[in-house]
This record gives structure tokens, sequence and C-alpha cells, in this order.
């Protein structure tokens, strides 16, 4: 399996490459030249599969440079009851009747990111020496909340890797703030920018390309690579749990073999849908793929009418991982849907970033309604469904979670589609125990962040996860509060050049 970029579709790497190098020179993004097709016989086989197992098996099929014990290695270090707190790392619980909630934040940071972000260190330093690249690889991370922290995880104690992250002062929620200042490794490092996202991303863009800075690390051995899901390593192992999840359903006589499912995703970057359409590409038998935005629905109405617009109002919402307006994947879909055509892909996202909006020719509008449906709804809909879950059903989720469960009753009622449906739930609800206990109690609170948490555990009868239960005692270890202008000479002393 070879990989081409989608900016120019004569690039050809290997998959070591395309994860070292996260994104293609040209700025395209990296993608493989087919999909691989799993037969009935391989879906009942990966049923009967453990997780790492079942991820090898997909691993196998795109990291076609990687020996079978460089994968095993990587599947088992990963997807283990070290790192997740459920032996099926990827727990489906039963919604309501043919409805399944896909749990994907069992993980050490309780958010999906974990999925990916857990192998992805792995991922990268085997490729690294595959392809003789003996460097130190240094990772620049800028987070609004759940990337940095799911990356430290990952990376922390990491052999040839070290990590520092970013984030914006005032712009993530006090949990997130403190799972990331009390990040433990010897690796690592975290520091508060004075600014919003937008800088602390904009500043680490520059110094990835910052040619003086390159020469430097070149000499100290050194190179930096990305995190995010612009990279290959990270979006491959989200085909995994769709995969999974439908091999599962059938060995628990929950759906019958060849039997279509919907797949409802909370979507921001367009990384865990596109996931969802590859395993549907590889042979899993998906109806439509239900896109589910908040209240920045640049998504829902790019799917709806064909014209993405990014030149709209940003609102910070309740689900604060969703609110973005450039969805970086969806370059890797209109690739695929143009047979791989990179003069329009250049074009498009030419325009997107002089003119911030480009429209898609009415044969790509056509296909893309045949997969896709989209929907959104705002933070009163969002609590309101929270609430409206945890009565009917005694089942609380997060934020994000109830933007997917809104929008795929919203489809339901208007289609009285009765296909099975997965809904990727992709945060633990403790992870925003604020907009979520007053969801569920319908009324504000005063209560301290931990004291909030005590409350929802006594509501909804779910267990804390201890990696947030532990960090009211853990010392806090980051602090470093610095100017956007200030970044590039932080990196540089911290990195002891
Ligand atoms: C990142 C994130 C999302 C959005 O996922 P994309 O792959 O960017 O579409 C949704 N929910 C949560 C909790 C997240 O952290």
């Amino acid at each position: 399996m070879f990989y081409n970029s989608t900016r120019n579709s004569t690039v050809k790497v290997s998959s070591a490459e395309a994860i070292t190098q996260g994104i293609s020179v040209d700025g395209g993004l990296f993608v493989p030249e087919s999909i691989p097709v799993l037969t009935t016989e391989d879906i009942k086989a990966i049923g009967e599969m453990s997780y790492a197992e079942r991820a090898g098996f997909v691993f196998s099929k795109y990291l076609t440079d990687f020996t079978e014990a460089e994968i095993r290695y990587c599947t088992e270090n990963a997807y283990s009851t070290k790192n997740f707190e459920t032996e099926s790392i990827a727990e489906i619980a039963h919604l309501f009747d043919g409805t399944y909630m896909l749990e994907l934040w069992h993980g050490p940071t309780c958010a999906f990111k974990d999925m990916a972000l857990q192998i992805l260190p792995y991922f990268l330093t085997t490729s690294a020496k595959k392809i003789n690249l003996d460097k130190k690889i240094v990772i620049l991370v800028a987070t609004s909340g759940d990337t940095g922290k799911a990356a430290l995880e990952g990376f922390k104690d990491v052999e040839g890797t070290s990590i520092m992250v970013f984030y914006p002062e005032d712009g993530v929620s006090p949990m997130q703030k403190r799972q990331m200042k009390t990040q433990e490794g010897e690796n690592v490092g975290v520091c508060a920018l004075k600014g919003n996202f937008d800088d602390c991303q904009n500043g680490v863009k520059a110094i990835f390309t910052d040619s003086e800075v390159k020469k430097l690390l070149d000499e100290k051995d050194m190179m930096f690579s990305s995190a995010n899901s612009i990279n290959w390593g990270r979006l491959v192992p989200q085909i995994v749990y769709y995969v999974s999840t439908y091999a599962e359903l059938v060995r628990d006589g929950e759906i019958e073999a060849g039997e279509k499912i919907n797949i409802v995703v909370p979507t921001g970057n367009f990384g865990n849908i596109l996931a969802g359409y590859y395993a549907k590409h590889m042979g899993i038998p998906v109806n439509k793929l239900i896109c589910a935005s908040n209240i920045n629905n640049v998504l829902t109405d790019f799917i709806n009418t064909g014209v993405y617009d990014r030149n709209r109002k940003f609102y910070a919402t309740v689900s604060p991982s969703m609110d973005i307006l450039i969805s970086s994947n969806l370059e890797r879909l209109l690739y695929i849907l143009t047979d791989g055509n990179d003069t329009l892909i250049k074009e498009w996202f030419g325009k997107l970033a002089t003119e911030g909006r480009y429209e898609v020719t009415d044969d790509i509008k056509a296909k893309i309604r045949e997969e896709f449906v989209a929907g959104y709804c705002d933070d009163v809909q969002t609590a309101q469904t929270i609430h409206e879950i945890y009565e009917k059903y005694s089942y609380t989720c997060d934020t994000h979670t109830a933007v997917a469960v809104k929008v795929y009753n919203d489809y339901k009622a208007q289609t009285g589609d009765t296909t099975k449906t997965v809904i990727a739930s992709t945060a633990s609800p403790y992870k925003f125990s604020k907009a979520v206990l007053e969801a569920v109690q319908n009324g504000k609170s005063e209560l301290d962040e931990y004291d909030m948490i005590d409350r929802l555990a006594e509501l909804s009868k779910m267990p804390v996860p201890s990696a947030l239960a532990d960090l009211r005692n853990k010392p806090e270890r980051f602090g470093d509060v610095i100017d956007k202008t200030e970044q590039k000479n932080y990196v540089l002393e911290k990195l002891g050049i």
C-alpha cells in the first residue's frame, strides 16, 4: 500500500514515510491509494478477536511496510487494560432498542482522542526506525483542550520523542487545564499562551516552517512532527473501532451479518466520521453516515448545499471540541470522491485559504448526499437532550455525544428510518461536568469542579474515571504563561538549543 498526496497524486510514499512526515510537502494530506476490502469471513473472524488483534488485522491492510511483529508491538502496547479502563477498549452500551452508544472514552484522558493517540507514538517511533531516521522527534501541539492532553499521555516517556503543548490561557475548561498542568513524564512540556487557540496554532505552524529553527534542530539531530488528525497515523486507528463494533454486534446476534447500520458522529475536524467512511468502503455495511454539528454548523451547510463557507461567526459552545470552522479531513473525502483529482482539490482549498469559501460540482454534491446526512443543534437543545436521555434511559452522556443523539433523533423523526444505529460517544460526561450536571438536574450549579463530579456520580451512578478523580490530589508541574511573541524562543530554550 502506498500513499498519495491530496494536492499531488504523483507523490507516492510508504506508510512509514506518511506517518513521520505528517503532512505532504505540497501541503496536501496523505491518503492510501486504494481502500482495502474485508470479506464476510474476515468480519466474522474479527468478531472473535481481542481489540488489539482487531486493530492489528485492520492495520495489516494499510501499513503493509510494517512487519507483523512491529504491528503487534504497537497494538499490544496501546490497547491494553494498562491504558484503558475496560477490557473491550471500545465499549458498546445499549441506549434503546436498536441504538448503540459506542463509548470511545475509556482511555487515560477520557476522550476518544486516546483511541488514536495511545498508538500514534508507537507508529511514529517504529516508522522512524524503519526509514533509518535517527533523530529525536519533537511533537509540538496547539490545543483547545482534548488533543493536548491525549497527546501528552500518549507520548509521555516514549523513548526518542519529546512533546510540548501550548494551550490558550483562558480558552480551556478548568478540568482540561488541570489535566495538562499535572501531566507526568520526563519528556513533556506544557505552557499557557496569552491569546486564543488560533494564536497557539499560528505560533506552532510558524515554528514548524521556520527554516532557521529547522537548521538548529537538524544540528542537534532533532525533527518536528505533528500529532493532530492531519497525520494518517491518527486516522487509521479510528477505522478500527467501526469495524470492531460491527463485527461485535454480529457476533452478539444484535444484527445479522450483512445488515446495514447507520453511524452517527459528533464532528469537528471531520476525522472521526471520515474513519467511518473508510470502514464503510472496506466492506462494513453502512446505510447513512450522519454528521452532527453544534451551532458552528459549517459542515451541515456543506453537506446539504455543497458550499463550504467559513465566513461566519465563531461560537464558543458547551461542546468546545467541535468549535471549529476549518475541517481539515474533508480534503481527504473530496480527493476520494473526485477520483484523485488533485487539480480540483488545489483549486477548492486554494479558494478556502484566500476567500474562505468554495463550492463543489453537482456530481460531487450528489455523491456526498448519497452517503452522508447532516444536522446540527444549539446549546439549549444539547442540554435538553442530556436531560431527556438521563430521565428516559438512566444514561448520562457528555455534551458532544448529546449533539449526535439530538441530530439522530431529528433524522429518525424526519425519515422514519428504522435502521439499527451506532452513535459515537466521544467523551466522558465527567470531562464536561458543569454543563452535564446542570443539564441533568435542570438548573445551575455553584459547586466547585470536583464537588460537581461527586454530585454527578451520585446522580448518574456511573463510576468516576480514576484519571479524573486522581487529579484532585496531583501536584501541578507546569505553570508557565508566556506572550505569543515568546513562543519560538521558549521552544528553543526548552529543547536546550
Ligand atoms: C475532537 C472531538 C470531536 C470531534 O472529532 P473530529 O474527528 O475532529 O471530527 C468530538 N468530540 C470530542 C469530545 C472531541 O474531543
